[in-house]
């Protein structure tokens, strides 16, 4: 599609929707191109938010993922502090908060995910936090001072990495989860058990399977109590328990939502003139052939560039097994694949020392890894599970084999 005549209106500045007006440009389209997102500022990095930025390392100024001068050179009109708040498909036509009109071509749809809220009583108290957006984080920063309480409700990995950020700054830190382990739905048991004693080590306290049965404290949450009746006095408490994928456009015009917006692998929603990336989308993922929501960066990377391809009529990139990483203290974790629960365990190193990985063996096959401070390791895990290669399970367990070994020779 080169027709210089048409508009294109990515709506969403986050990740997504910034890389695809990127993708868009260097696909050739030469029509009008526009970015509207409804945060104050140009779309930024949002992994930095639970990491650096708690530790007082970079400005939120520095997370922008391109400077002003970048849209201007890409020729894309963007407009910031601007919610899209309906969606006319027939007319092809957004309405914006100012009121106005917006006429598209082609929409791409890249609203990304929103935290879940807590929504019992006590929820909206000042001293109770989120962190999903740069203004979350302002929020935050005055309640971050070194010896104050913090509870945290949700053992996931925003909720860990905040943990281990604020044991860093000098807070007194409990994570409250409900589930018996840490990383629950996303992680095989040893990594769980790795985390735990990783943040016991720190001086994190733990309440694993506890609900929360209420905050209170007034005007501010002075305390966390849980299901068991336990009180757990705080200064703050944070809530990691999730995001949403905001599918509210597309649920009130009528195209396919099922946990995401539908698409296929393509990106292309149920309305030929419509894509949805990020966050928000649930796509037909030809890596696992089956539909996924995924929730990262490289995912909302990747994405972005399937659906400029799709649109400009070029050919797709193919899916590439999902990954993302955490870095909690001086841990780095890379995960490949989705972790399968009756896989074959092989661990390489050791947990201990903080340095290993965590390979799911099934059919002769690596099908999801996680390295621990291994990053050579990642890059060849990634190559095996990526490429679905069959590997011999006594080498990949001997330490002292590396693992390049089990990748087929350059061709030269
Ligand atoms: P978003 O980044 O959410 O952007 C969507 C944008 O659209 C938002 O600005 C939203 O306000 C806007 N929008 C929504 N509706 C409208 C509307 N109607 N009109 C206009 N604008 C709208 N991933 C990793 O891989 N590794 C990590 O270590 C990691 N750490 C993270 C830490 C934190 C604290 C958070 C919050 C996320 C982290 N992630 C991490 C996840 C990653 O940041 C997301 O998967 C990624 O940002 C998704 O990009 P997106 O563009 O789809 O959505």
């Amino acid at each position: 599609m080169s027709d210089s005549t048409l508009h294109i209106v990515v709506v969403g500045g986050g990740q997504a929707g910034a890389d695809c007006v990127n993708a868009l440009r260097q696909q050739g389209f030469s029509g009008r191109l526009s970015l509207i997102g409804d945060e104050p500022r140009l779309p930024y990095r949002r992994p930095p938010l639970s990491k650096a930025c708690l530790l007082g390392q970079g400005t939120l100024d520095s997370l922008s993922l391109r400077p002003a001068s970048a849209y201007e050179k890409l020729d894309v009109e963007v407009r910031t502090g601007q919610s899209v708040e309906h969606l006319d498909r027939k007319a092809r036509q957004l309405q914006l908060l100012d009121g106005s009109q917006l006429g598209y071509d082609r929409l791409v749809l890249a609203t990304g995910s929103r935290a879940r809220r807590w929504t019992l009583a006590g929820g909206d108290r000042r001293n109770v936090h989120y962190l999903r957006t740069a203004e979350d984080l302002e929020r935050l920063l005055p309640d971050w001072q070194p010896g104050r309480r913090l509870v945290i409700i949700g053992g996931g990995y925003i909720g860990l990495e905040v943990a281990a950020a604020a044991r860093q700054h000098g807070l007194d830190v409990t994570v409250v989860e409900s589930q018996p382990r840490l990383l629950a739905r996303v992680a095989p048991p040893l990594l769980s058990d790795f985390y735990l004693q990783l943040h016991r080590d720190h001086g994190v306290e733990f309440a694993l399977g506890q609900g929360v049965s209420q905050l209170l404290g007034e005007p501010d949450i002075k305390a966390v109590e849980l299901s068991d009746g336990r009180r757990l006095d705080c200064d703050l408490v944070v809530v990691g328990i999730g995001s949403i994928p905001n599918t509210g456009l597309a649920t009130e015009s009528g195209l396919e939502v099922n946990d995401g917006i539908v698409v296929d692998a393509s990106m292309q929603t149920s309305d030929a003139s419509i894509w949805a990336i990020g966050d928000c989308c649930r796509h037909f993922n030809t890596f696992y052939q089956t539909s996924l929501r995924l929730e990262s960066v490289p995912a909302a990377q990747e994405q972005a560039k399937v659906a400029a391809a799709a649109i400009m009529g070029k050919p797709l990139p193919v899916h590439a097994v999902p990954w993302f990483w955490s870095e909690q203290y001086d841990v780095k974790l890379q995960m490949i694949g989705q972790p399968v629960a009756e896989a074959a365990q092989v661990l390489r190193g050791d947990p201990a020392g903080a340095d290993f990985s965590l390979c799911q063996l099934q059919d002769g096959r690596v099908v999801a890894a996680a390295t621990v401070n291994r990053a050579q390791e990642f890059v060849a895990l990634r190559r095996l599970v990526g490429e679905r290669l069959p590997v011999d399970a006594t080498v990949l367990a001997d330490p002292d084999c590396s693992l390049k070994n089990l990748l087929p020779a350059a061709v030269a």
